[in-house]
């Protein structure tokens, strides 16, 4: 038996004359993320009909849960527009929602966008309404506050469901353009990777790596952080660039206090290099003001100096545990969290500048002439890419 599901959109019918666009972008993400399984995607006005074999139900529910651009989902009964088969679907979806102990306290929520419906919305309401109580006489209806709804909707058919889950909401990924990530192994680069993406940008992301200061331990780690990324970024990409002679460079040359800074500086440097080869429009990064010295205001005034793309900071005003809440709704904390030292901490000077003078800083990166070994890097990144069936869907 085929299992049917109504979908539900949310922003994406606010954009206008670009409406079409966002609502095709959604369904082709749903369909190459199940292009494994035999589904048929259908759009009709503010939803998308969804039918797939009943053993796929799983993958579905876990696929809708995680495509940008869903803000809520049902598994629907489709029937006949004709009280006999809507009678019986309301009974079947009543036992099911009272077995699954989900309250004897409901309500019916109609919405007939066929006016030549016999029934109105209020009428058929009580019809249905007085059934279902006969029926199941511990039934009471409160239309404030009940413990679930049962959904009618009269279309081209007639559409019922009890439960609805929530999508993720956001845009659906690639509508937007693409974004560099620059992914570390911390907690705050793959939340904003996950926040832009939901605002419709596809994401490339690129890890700076400086072997053998940082371990391939830590390689594997954002590795396993984009993994866990792809399953709401699907086609994500990592791009890992050796940074380990830049790193050596600023290190030998710059005063102790620059370090940091400069080693940003020369990341934002080479990702802009790559940016236009990978077609992104824009850079992302986990920075958040005031969180550690190389995130004040001036110090960031420095290092996205070097971007001439735009820089997303969708953490920048965030709290510590709004993003680490966030973290472990996507999945990514508990390997953010393994303790391997990332570069940054092992040439980490003790007393980093917090408020760097801007002039002087770039007269430090002009001196030490890093051109031919930023290109170097830019030049030898590493590709993993990843495939759907990798991400377990
Ligand atoms: P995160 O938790 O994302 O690692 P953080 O709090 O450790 O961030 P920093 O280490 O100062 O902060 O890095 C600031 C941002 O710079 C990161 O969020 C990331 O976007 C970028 N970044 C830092 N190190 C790297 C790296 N090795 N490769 C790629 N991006 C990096
Ligand atoms: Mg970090």
């Amino acid at each position: 038996m085929d299992t049917f599901f109504l979908i539900k959109y949310g922003e994406i019918s606010l954009k206008g004359e670009n409406r079409k666009v966002f609502i095709d972008r959604l369904k082709r993400n749903i369909k190459t993320r199940l292009k494994e399984f035999p589904v048929t995607i259908t759009i009709r006005p503010g939803r998308f009909y969804l039918t797939a074999p009943e053993e796929y139900e799983e993958s579905v529910r876990n696929t809708l849960l995680s495509t940008f651009g869903i803000t809520g989902f049902s598994k629907a009964l489709k029937v006949n527009k004709d009280m006999e088969f809507i009678q019986a679907a309301a009974i079947s979806i009543t036992k099911d929602m009272l077995e699954k102990g989900k309250g004897t306290v409901f309500k019916i929520d109609i919405r007939r966008t066929d006016k030549h419906f016999p029934y109105d919305s209020y009428g058929l309401a009580c019809k249905l309404g007085d059934i279902l109580r006969t029926e199941f006489p511990e039934l009471t209806v409160n239309c404030t506050r009940p413990d679930w709804i049962l959904n009618i909707e009269i279309r081209d058919a007639a559409y019922l469901y009890g439960d609805e889950e929530k999508g993720p909401g956001g845009l659906p990924v690639a509508c937007a353009g693409r974004g560099l990530l620059l992914l570390s192994g911390g907690i705050d680069s793959p939340v904003a990777g996950y926040l832009m993406a939901k605002r419709g940008l596809s994401i490339t992301a690129l890890y700076f790596h400086t072997p053998p200061f940082t371990s391939d331990e830590v390689k594997e780690k954002v590795i396993c952080l984009t993994q866990q990324l792809s399953r709401y970024i699907p086609r994500i990409n990592l791009l890992i660039v050796p940074f380990t002679n830049t790193q050596l460079c600023i290190k030998e040359k710059a005063k102790q206090e620059e370090v940091t800074l400069l080693s940003r500086a020369a990341m934002m440097k080479i990702a802009t290099m790559i940016a236009g080869d990978r077609h992104a429009g824009c850079l992302i990064t986990g920075e958040n003001l005031s969180q550690v010295a190389s995130q004040t205001t001036e110090s960031i005034r420095f290092t996205g100096s070097y971007a001439i793309l735009p820089v997303f900071r969708p953490l920048i005003g965030f709290d510590k545990n709004e993003i680490v809440h966030i973290a472990r709704q996507i999945g990514t904390y508990n390997t953010s969290i393994l303790p391997f030292p990332d570069c940054c901490t092992l040439f980490a000077p003790p007393y980093p500048l917090i408020k760097p003078d801007f002039e002087r800083m770039r007269r430090s990166f002009d001196a030490l002439e890093m051109e031919p070994l930023l290109e170097e890097a830019a030049g030898n990144t590493e590709l993993v890419t990843f495939t759907t069936r990798q991400t377990g869907l």
